[in-house]
């Protein structure tokens, strides 16, 4: 019977975990170097949508033919720091190859089950907590040059179409009618229905740890040396005690599971963020401009246009370029748009080399259950996946099948 649990990190996945073991009536202990929400976490500058349609694994077929040309541009939404290359080739390799057709339906099938109830987890997770006043329902769209666009872009809508996601196609004249001071440069749209969005996606995060802590959770701030059995060493000396451990430090895991004897495949993906606070004008849901890959999210307190990726590893400090090419994009969508000041902002996606999270125990550390590794999908997916680490945590059956899931599958 397990009565104590340490979670390592407090971003929207082990708050999460942290919670829902809370409410199963275990002793909780959430240990974290920083304040929940903090800039310094994913869960803080991302999107904040509620992906339920996002099924298709980043690694695309047809990604390798592309990847070249893209580097080259300063203008695609891909950077790399040439110098990280060697660092990055062994998670490089197993990513490109899961971009083969057979793979990416495997992977989409199991990216549905996680996304496809996230709205409806979301809402059971904040109910009754003050966090449930961040969480957004409605439509999301996908903004296209023109028809010929979307036809291109056929073999992700299918993919979508197939697992369940149907969509309605919107002309020029029902888009703008939406979206009025949409620029003529975008002349078609798909849209979602029943999706949804946080208004503050670190406000969110914050918002749950405060519950979980006024409801008789414990915070410890302190950064983890390393997990040794059931103790988990701080830096400060500190020394944890519990039944079981969950391993949820986003893009920070690989170093704490390594020192266990585990060999995860997990990467950085930066992304960034230009943040529009106070803007002349706000459309009435998220979209994703699908020739410029980023995503526009009405906010609380402004417009947030986030995506991006660049592989630069946790260290390196954030680049001027792709805030440079947000600004030009976004631009390109709203070109009167005017805002009162902005902020921006680099984030690391905790990636795999095929788009699913690690979850579950660890082979040569029992104890120790990851829940890491959401990439491009870890605010739409972490309250599902604390849901199910807190499931294999008390020895409860998990409601999908989650060999695909294995944090020792690339081992
Ligand atoms: C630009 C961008 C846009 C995005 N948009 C979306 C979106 O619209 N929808 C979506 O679903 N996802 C989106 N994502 C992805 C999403 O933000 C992440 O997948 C998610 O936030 C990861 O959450 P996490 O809890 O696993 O990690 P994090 O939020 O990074 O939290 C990890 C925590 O672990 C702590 N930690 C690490 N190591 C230690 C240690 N040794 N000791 C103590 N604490 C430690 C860290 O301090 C941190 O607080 C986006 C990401 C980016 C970068």
């Amino acid at each position: 019977m397990v009565q104590s649990v340490i979670v390592i990190g407090a971003g929207i996945t082990g708050v999460a975990t942290a919670e829902w073991l809370r409410r199963a009536g275990v002793a909780v202990t959430l240990v974290d170097r920083i304040e929940p929400g903090a800039p310094e976490q994913a869960s803080y500058g991302n999107a904040g949508l509620l992906a339920r349609c996002a099924v298709v694994p980043t690694a695309e077929p047809g990604l390798l033919g592309k990847v070249p040309k893209m580097l080259l541009s300063s203008d695609a939404p891909l950077f790399l720091r040439w110098r990280y290359l060697p660092r990055l080739l062994p998670w490089l390799v197993p990513f490109l190859k899961n971009s083969r057709p057979q793979r990416m339906a495997a992977i989409s099938q199991t990216l549905a089950v996680l996304t496809g109830d996230s709205v409806d987890q979301h809402l059971a997770l904040a109910a009754g907590t003050p966090a449930e006043n961040y969480i957004k329902t409605g439509d999301y769209m996908f903004y296209y040059r023109d028809k010929s666009a979307f036809e291109h872009d056929s073999l992700s809508t299918q993919m979508r179409r197939k697992l369940g996601f149907d969509y309605e196609e919107l002309d020029r004249a029902t888009l703008t009618k939406l979206d009025p001071k949409l620029s003529e440069r975008y002349q078609y749209a798909t849209r979602f229905t029943d999706h949804g969005w946080l208004s503050s996606p670190a406000d969110y995060v914050a918002a749950l740890a405060d519950f979980f802590v006024q409801s008789g959770g414990k915070f410890v701030s302190g950064e983890v040396a390393a997990i040794e059995g059931n103790s988990v060493k701080l830096h400060d000396g500190q020394v944890l005690q519990a039944d079981k451990i969950v391993l949820a430090a986003g893009a920070w895991s690989a170093s704490l599971a390594r020192k266990l004897g585990q060999r995860p495949f997990l990467e950085s993906e930066r992304g960034y963020h230009l943040f529009l606070k106070n803007p002349s004008y706000m459309p009435s849901c998220p979209f994703m401009v699908t020739d410029a890959k980023f995503v526009v999210t009405p906010m609380r307190d402004g417009l947030r246009c986030a995506g991006i990726v660049e592989f630069a590893g946790l260290n390196a400090p954030a680049s001027d370029a792709p805030i440079r090419l947000l600004k030009k994009r976004i631009r390109e969508v709203y070109p009167d748009l005017t805002w009162q000041s902005e902020e921006t902002w680099m984030g690391h996606r905790p990636s795999t080399p095929d788009s699913l999270p690690h979850l579950g125990p660890i082979k040569t550390a029992p104890n120790v259950i990851c829940a890491y590794g959401s990439q491009h999908l870890g605010i739409t997916i972490g309250p599902r996946l604390g849901r199910m680490a807190a499931d294999i945590v008390l020895g409860k059956k998990v409601n999908m099948d989650i060999s695909a899931l294995d944090p020792d599958r690339f081992a």
